[in-house]
């Protein structure tokens, strides 16, 4: 990129430019860009990598610089310039669809707090050229699932980084893989970037994208670097997960990185604990062989990296939990790996496997879940691990999930001023509770997100209506077979959001297992009831299709039922664009996961965070979020939690108990919204979530909690700044 010499309101648009030996990066300026760097560059290695599988930080919904620009655009209208300098800079695709649901959303979220923070924090991810999936619905096949039509050449947030010795050409780093025979075969990847910018432009979170879809790279490679989660077979399963483990070391190496703490986000990344314990044992041991290196001396390497290593564990489900065939990883690695994993690494279920989480819940120096109630269970899942196993609960990302109209409504209030910098003045929410004027505007701001959302549905529905005649998909929706120009969704219906991962134990179709007491509770009442669902189910997760295929095959007998009260509607193709929407136009989150097996979950605290009230199961989060008669409402099963809950077996989901309690809950709800106009009890609790939710279930809080975790030195005022967020909540306790 050319330095810009257009100058304007005191603002360069070069000051936004900032060049190293790896290229030239938009978005911050040269001084922010060297401090960063520097940072992490540091002999004294004060900084810390965050490795994931998947990294979901979509510039669709968050996107400070051309926030900026656009700002700029706006209060000067001199700066005509300007929107050719935003079409120049952000030509192309706004998604990056490196992410699958909620451990990738996490991630980013993570990051952009961090770079909210200026914590000194590098990412690590693969990139994978075909995505996830891209996700089309037809009411009659259910999910079909399409390679993503995705560059990351023409994304411009996206920057491949150069060969410092040979500028011309791309960095590459190369990885040696082996096959059965221990014969070695070079992989290469080059190396994306994205930067995480914060709000104020000043600080940012490097994350270095892998990308092992290299043409000269051997085929098995190249098969297992496209898609990510790709489970085709479990060789190419095994090898994506080592791409990611055996690149952090050869990257960070690359670029000079001196970080000394890995934080593992999920136990995906571990295979960068076999490479740390064979370099300890390398050393150790001077010589270049160290299969012959004793139980005594491995164990006592690994107990040298696991210094190194903090782990996040996300979640109780086995699919979650990476386990291969010895015969499979032994087929990729090399054979001095074996003699490590046979001791580190055992299956307690099949002799015959590797278990990829024993490994890492072994080798860290701290392991955390993701909730409290997470971490009882997860103390009960690892005995042997319970005392060093703490919780940090999940959070989420204000400055990303709050809608444009919560943030304009908290702007405008002086007791919230700060909230962008600080998501804990939201308590003092508490104080506005009795102000008519902030009850008017935070219920405009919510019927203004309504409009939007339920603008954004009639249109696909409409869209969805004009294709069934040019193509072969029949309309995910029978609502699309019956709207003409006055048959539209209305965003005064009490409209419920259902939106995440289509995986069997988080229960899609609930709510439906009685679809007679469902619709009696409507029409009894002459209470209308959109429901909103989305999401995908993993293309190989067959049971986890059929319930998509379930909430199609309900729509026509609810609507049908209800005398056209009730409108189930599923929106194809969830994504982050998709989430940000629904979470703020609802008026209210569903959650019917089967206790405990929903870890955390966020997409509530998105909803929370908009001071939209959740109605869920007592799992994950909403265990600390619910405050009875305050925040929203509880349904279903609850009680101690022991080893037989964890069944994920169909006969155990409690679809009778849990749907039951759901129908004696909701005419509560209805009747809450549907009493007055001025909706009194629903502002109640919108409120009461800003004030006891929003300052607890964000990355802020959770970001300086990790940090008692990283044990960085960081300038006192800052580490204060964190500390009062830590003060906040203790996920612990
Ligand atoms: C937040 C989010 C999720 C996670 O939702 P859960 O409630 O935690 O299951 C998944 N996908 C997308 C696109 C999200 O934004």
């Amino acid at each position: 990129m050319q330095p810009n010499t257009f100058t304007d309101n005191n603002f360069d648009l070069s000051d936004l430019i900032a060049t190293n030996q790896f290229g030239s990066f938009f978005g911050v300026s040269q001084s922010a860009f060297d401090n960063v760097w520097k940072n992490l560059t540091d002999p004294a290695g004060n900084s810390v990598v965050y490795i994931s599988m998947e990294i979901g930080a979509d510039p669709d919904v968050f996107h400070p610089i051309k926030q900026k620009l656009m700002d700029l655009e706006k209060t000067d209208s001199k700066n005509k310039h300007i929107k050719s300098h935003i079409k120049k800079l952000f030509h192309g695709p706004e998604k990056i669809p490196c992410y699958g649901g909620g451990l990738g959303v996490l991630a980013g979220d993570t990051l952009k707090s961090y770079a909210d923070c200026h914590i000194p924090v590098v990412a690590v991810s693969l990139l994978y050229r075909q995505g996830y999936f891209s996700q089309i619905v037809d009411s009659k096949l259910g999910q079909i699932s399409q390679t993503v039509a995705w560059r990351p050449e023409e994304t411009p947030s996206l920057y491949l980084l150069k060969d410092p010795n040979n500028p011309d050409q791309p960095l590459q780093i190369q990885i040696p893989f082996f096959n059965e025979y221990d014969h070695e075969t070079i992989a290469s990847a080059q190396v994306w970037m994205k930067m995480e910018v914060n709000h104020s432009l000043d600080f940012f979170i490097p994350e270095l994208l892998l990308d092992f879809s290299l043409a000269d790279n051997p085929t098995p490679i190249i098969d297992a670097a496209g898609k990510l989660y790709n489970s085709e077979s479990s060789v190419i399963k095994a090898t994506q997960r080592r791409m990611l483990g055996t690149g952090i070391l050869p990257v960070l190496e690359a670029l000079g990185i001196t970080s000394q703490t890995l934080h593992l986000n999920e136990q995906h990344g571990v295979v960068v604990a076999l490479q740390l314990i064979a370099e300890e044992l390398l050393h150790e041991l001077n010589h270049s062989d160290f299969t012959l290196a004793s139980n005594e001396q491995i164990e006592k390497a690994a107990e040298t990296v696991a210094k190194k290593l903090v782990f996040t564990i996300h979640t109780p489900v086995k699919a979650g939990h990476d386990r291969f065939n010895k015969s499979v990883y032994a087929g990729i690695s090399h054979k001095s790996c074996r003699h490590i994993l046979e001791l580190l690494a055992n299956d307690n279920e099949s002799p015959h496997s590797y278990n990829f989480t024993t490994l890492a819940m072994r080798v860290n120096r701290t392991a955390n879940s993701v909730s409290r109630l997470h971490r009882d269970v997860t103390h009960k899942q690892f005995p042997e691990f319970a005392d060093k196993i703490t919780a940090i609960t999940n959070g989420v990302h204000h400055l990303t999930w709050i809608s444009d109209a919560r943030a304009e409504l908290f702007d405008s209030f002086q007791e919230l001023k700060n909230w962008r910098h600080d998501p804990g003045v939201l308590k003092n929410a508490a104080a506005l509770k009795d102000n008519s004027r902030f009850r008017t505007y935070l219920l405009r701001a919510w019927e203004v997100d309504s409009a939007i959302l339920i603008d954004y549905v009639n249109g696909m529905l409409l869209e969805h209506r004009n294709e069934m005649a040019s193509t072969w998909i029949d309309p995910p929706n029978h609502y699309s077979n019956l709207i003409d120009n006055s048959n539209r969704l209305s965003p005064n219906v009490f409209t419920v959001g259902f939106a995440r991962r289509f995986s069997t134990y988080k229960r899609a179709d609930l709510i439906f297992d009685n679809t007679d007491t469902l619709c009696k509770i409507a029409t009894n009442n002459n209470w209308p009831i959109n429901f909103l669902f989305s999401g995908k189910a993993h293309p190989a997760d067959e049971p986890g299709k059929s319930v998509i295929k379930l909430i199609l095959d309900y729509q026509k007998e609810l609507h049908d039922k209800s005398n056209g009260l009730i409108n189930l509607i599923f929106i194809p193709n969830y994504d982050m664009y998709i989430a940000k929407m629904m979470v703020a136009g609802v008026h209210v989150w569903l959650n019917n996961p089967k206790r405990p097996l929903e870890a955390s979950g966020t997409s509530g605290m998105k909803a929370a965070l908009n001071g939209v009230p959740n109605l869920s199961i007592m799992d994950g989060w909403w265990v600390e979020g619910y405050h009875e008669g305050l925040t929203g409402w509880k349904f279903g099963h609850e009680g101690p939690v022991d080893e037989a809950d964890l069944s994920e077996s169909p006969d155990t989901l409690l679809y009778a108990e849990d749907s039951a309690s759901f129908y004696q809950t909701l005419p509560a709800v209805l009747e809450e919204f549907y009493e007055s106009k001025s909706k009194t009890a629903f502002l109640d609790k919108a409120i009461m979530n800003l004030c006891l939710n929003v300052p607890i279930f964000n990355t802020h809080r959770m970001a300086a909690e990790y940090l008692h975790k990283y044990d960085l030195k960081l300038p006192q005022a800052q580490q204060e700044r964190m500390d009062d967020f830590a003060k906040l909540y203790n996920s612990n306790a």
